[in-house]
């Protein structure tokens, strides 16, 4: 059996089990959910624990073997045009939906302010960090690491992959031999990662399980249901994205079949779903990315990892339609001017955010204060946030599904042929 195939039964047997204890209340249950909980938290953490020392090493070998600075640059300058145009893409989509839907616009004042008052003090201490994101030039400024070790320690990424390209990009320059012996090292680290990676995803079809089962036993139902048209109408919007945007790319700039690709890559949005977390995701997403898609690591490399921590088309959706719903059920029109504004801004705050649980909902608070929604963000915010959890995980499966779309993208305009190359680990015996 296909690991997808055991990953997906894994999260449909959680959804079903998570179900019945939160239905039927069933206090043993969720008490035994609760136990193998902690099988979800491990996986997480093993498949986090790889991210740097993979980034790392990839990225080097990617910058390094490009040989050609020139071509560096035209990746690069592709890649991020690349990724602001589909998540604008991804924002308008949200807009639209929501204008038509107009998920807001259903809502009782009453029920509108129960939900508030219920997750008012969790939306504050959302509001407050949000208020401690730093301004656009220190955000520029931060992406200059003092420290690559402290960067890397932290796991900053982008700081970290800034250096990374730089020190690669120094190292084409250096004499050959010398430059063989740290490739050579790095080469030993990727491919020992790769085999870890491997191993922990042997994990994964129970993780997943325990992951989403207990999520859904904690998860109230009538929640759901008073906040119903909101979260379909965020869900169709990241639905029409997924199935309609990249099955485009992918069919017209990529010439491959949507089917096959999303079948090929099934596995990481998976994973994605249950993590809700495109950083966590990201070592199965380079792997799915050379060994499914048969990407090359100069280009997966590059562009994955960047990816992961900038390109959110998932999450700047996600965005757009929390924005139009707040303004809704506080009746506050938003014109066309307005709803160009939220464009701009998720667009660009969906860069911000980064690649782990709940960021976008923390951004989320810049994109309402940009349309004038400062004052209602708490209240806001308090409204939505019961239904956050499961629109994260749809979200970042859709922003993960994004990063291999545009990975494919760009390896095909650099003319790879994009043939799989499943290995029969252990890599260490592979040629890289
Ligand atoms: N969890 C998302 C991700 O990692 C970010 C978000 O909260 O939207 O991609």
């Amino acid at each position: 059996m296909q690991l997808y195939t055991k990953i997906l039964i894994g999260l449909v047997l959680g959804v079903v089990v998570g179900l019945v204890a939160n239905v039927l209340a069933l206090t043993w249950l969720q008490s035994a959910l609760a136990f193998i909980e902690p099988v979800g938290t491990a996986f997480i953490r093993l498949i986090t624990m790889v991210v740097v020392p993979l980034v790392a090493a990839s990225l080097l070998i990617g910058t390094a073997s490009l040989g050609d600075l020139r071509k560096l640059g035209r990746i690069g300058g592709k890649t991020v045009v690349y990724y602001l145009s589909t998540t604008a893409v991804a924002v308008t989509i949200g807009i639209v939906l929501s204008n038509v839907v107009q998920p807001g616009g259903r809502i009782d004042a009453a029920t509108r302010d129960t939900l508030s008052a219920a997750f008012a003090e969790e939306a504050g201490q959302r509001v407050a960090l949000a208020a401690e994101k730093p301004s656009i030039q220190e955000t520029l400024l931060g992406m200059i690491p003092t420290n690559p070790i402290q960067a890397a320690a932290n796991m900053e990424l982008l700081p970290l992959i800034v250096f990374t390209i730089l020190f690669g990009a120094a190292l084409t320059l250096v004499a050959e031999e010398r430059r063989r012996a740290v490739l050579t090292f790095a080469e030993g680290v990727n491919d020992a990662v790769m085999v870890l990676i491997d191993w922990i995803m042997k994990l994964a079809p129970y993780a997943v399980f325990a992951l989403i089962a207990t999520v859904v036993s904690q998860f109230g139902l009538d929640l759901l249901r008073s906040l119903l048209v909101y979260t379909l109408t965020v869900t169709a919007g990241l639905l029409l994205h997924a199935l309609g945007t990249f099955s485009f790319i992918i069919r017209f700039l990529v010439k491959m079949n949507p089917v096959t690709f999303f079948r090929r890559v099934a596995e990481a949005p998976l994973v994605a779903f249950s993590t809700s977390s495109s950083n966590a995701t990201l070592p199965v997403t380079m792997e799915t990315a050379e060994e499914n898609l048969g990407i090359s690591r100069e280009v997966s490399s590059f562009v994955l990892p960047l990816g992961a921590t900038i390109n959110m088309d998932g999450t700047a959706l996600y965005q757009a339609v929390a924005t139009m719903f707040i303004a809704q059920i506080y009746g506050i029109p938003l014109d066309i001017g307005a709803q160009l504004t939220i464009v701009l801004t998720a667009t660009l705050a969906s860069i911000g955010a980064a690649g782990v649980p709940s960021a976008g909902i923390i951004i989320l608070v810049l994109v309402l204060q940009s349309v004038g929604l400062g004052t209602q963000a708490a209240a806001g915010i308090a409204l939505i946030l019961g239904v956050d959890r499961i629109l994260d995980m749809l979200r970042t499966a859709v922003n993960v599904t994004g990063d291999l779309t545009a990975a494919s993208f760009i390896a095909r305009t650099e003319g790879e042929a994009l043939v799989p190359r499943p290995m029969d680990h252990p890599v260490a015996m592979r040629k890289v």
